[in-house]
């Protein structure tokens, strides 16, 4: 049975807060490992960690007809649904591309925003436990709507739906690994794999921590490792919850689902729903109760309200409520369902909105995978003669200020008044 806890005990409390799902200590050396061993010799490591952790055989990288053969064996209800998830992740993408603008500061003082598209970009697509063309939509669709040009998948088993969800998004090319080989091998090139721009999508605990260490040589998105949900909910239909926390918990068995309520009957009946729908047909096999008994939990808050505050301390990659006005009091989560209806898993696939969610607590600082991550935002900007006399004395008086003498003069020179110069030696 999932554990119920009280807000009030502060000791079990912190113990659950403290908890990172993904243990990075103990994986660190493994992973630093690989990622040295890909940087320095290449292909050959590549190889070598795909026959010994995804026993592939063969090349790393699918040729376009092994891609569109691939694809033409995933079942064509499938690629209808993929084609109508792509429709809705393209659009909501398209909307969020940032907008190319200029402003006229003061006469002759221009400043510009220049939105150019990364050139080339790298989507890790998980595949160690279940096939996620959900994954790759999410990441190559929103590229592709940032205006990317080249779009690359890494993917330690890319199945037929993968390489149908390739094909729609329009992915350029196909490499057959995983783990924290694929996320070097973007990083830094070898012989066989082009080094990108910048690492997107989601991944397990190795994945994850292989992007944060590659991110001083290469840009990532942020981190996206084991899944997350906290459902806050002071009423709504026990079976909906415990599917809704179960979900989530079926991903990894570091996956964390915690349910924050004010009412005791429902925190009960909840835990009592959870452990039903674990004896069902659908979650034999499932890493969802060992993710529950290791991660997860039931808190009685004393209010609504505490359960939000706690919610807002977590920082979860989902967010569940039932009741908008609470979603509007809850802003820290990487993706937030308002209302009984807003099943969480439909935002997996078909909404529209991104599924690469920020967890470990990174919901804090930002929200999931957008059209900005793909672009380069820059500032252009053009003075006149009249603009410099505008702007030049305040720049001058700054620079001044700041003791930073030649950026003054570099100013004054254009105001008609000499840089000082001693004799030339
Ligand atoms: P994965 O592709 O992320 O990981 C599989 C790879 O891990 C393998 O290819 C292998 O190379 C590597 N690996 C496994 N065991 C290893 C070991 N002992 N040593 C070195 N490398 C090892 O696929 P997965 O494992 O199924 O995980 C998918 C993850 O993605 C889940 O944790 C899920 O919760 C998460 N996810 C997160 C989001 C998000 O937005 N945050 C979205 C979808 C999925």
């Amino acid at each position: 049975m999932l554990p119920i806890l009280e807000s009030t005990d502060t000791r079990a409390l912190r113990r659950l807060l403290d908890r990172t799902p993904d243990d990075h200590a103990r994986i660190e050396p493994a992973v630093r490992d690989i990622l040295g061993a890909v940087r320095t010799r290449g292909d050959k490591a590549l190889v070598e960690f795909a026959r010994k952790f995804d026993r592939l055989e063969g090349p790393i990288e699918l040729s376009p007809a092994e891609i569109h053969a691939g694809a033409g064996d995933c079942p064509r209800e499938v690629r209808a649904a993929i084609r109508k998830a792509a429709r809705h992740i393209r659009m909501v993408a398209r909307a969020q591309v940032p907008a190319t603008w200029t402003k006229q500061v003061a006469p002759g003082v221009k400043v510009s925003q220049r939105v150019v598209p990364l050139e080339r970009v790298g989507c890790y697509v998980p595949g160690g436990r279940y096939p996620l063309p959900s994954s790759l939509l999410m990441a190559a669709v929103t590229a592709r709507a940032a205006g990317v040009p080249e779009v690359i998948v890494t993917c330690p088993r890319p199945d037929a739906s993968v390489l149908a969800a390739a094909v729609e998004a329009g992915v350029d090319r196909i490499f057959q690994l995983g783990g924290a080989q694929a996320i070097a091998a973007l990083a830094y090139g070898t012989a066989t794999v082009p080094r990108v721009d910048k690492i997107v999508g989601p991944g397990n605990a190795y994945v994850a921590l292989a992007k944060a260490l590659v991110a001083r040589d290469c840009a990532i998105d942020f981190f996206a490792g084991p899944s997350e949900i906290v459902v806050v909910a002071s009423s709504g239909d026990p079976a909906w919850i415990a599917a809704d926390l179960l979900a989530q918990a079926e991903h990894d068995v570091d996956a964390r689902a915690l349910f924050l309520t004010p009412s005791r009957r429902l925190a009960q009946q909840v835990a009592r729903a959870i452990e039903a729908q674990l004896a069902g047909p659908d979650a034999q096999g499932t890493p969802a109760r060992d993710s529950l008994a290791r991660n997860g939990a039931i808190v009685v808050t004393r209010t609504i309200a505490e359960a939000a505050a706690l919610a807002n301390r977590i920082a979860p990659e989902h967010l569940v409520v039932d009741t908008p006005e609470l979603g509007a009091s809850i802003p820290v989560a990487g993706s937030i369902f308002v209302g009984a209806w807003t099943a969480q898993a439909a935002g997996d696939y078909a909404i529209g909105s991104n599924h690469v969610l920020p967890t470990s607590g990174a919901a804090r600082f930002r929200g999931g995978l957008h059209a900005w991550d793909f672009v380069r935002v820059s500032t252009v900007q053009q003075l006149t003669k009249r603009g410099v006399a505008l702007v030049g004395p305040t720049a001058a008086t700054l620079a001044d200020a700041e003791g930073l003498k030649l950026h003054a003069a570099s100013i004054r020179a254009r105001l008609g008044i000499a840089p000082k110069v001693g004799p030339v030696k």
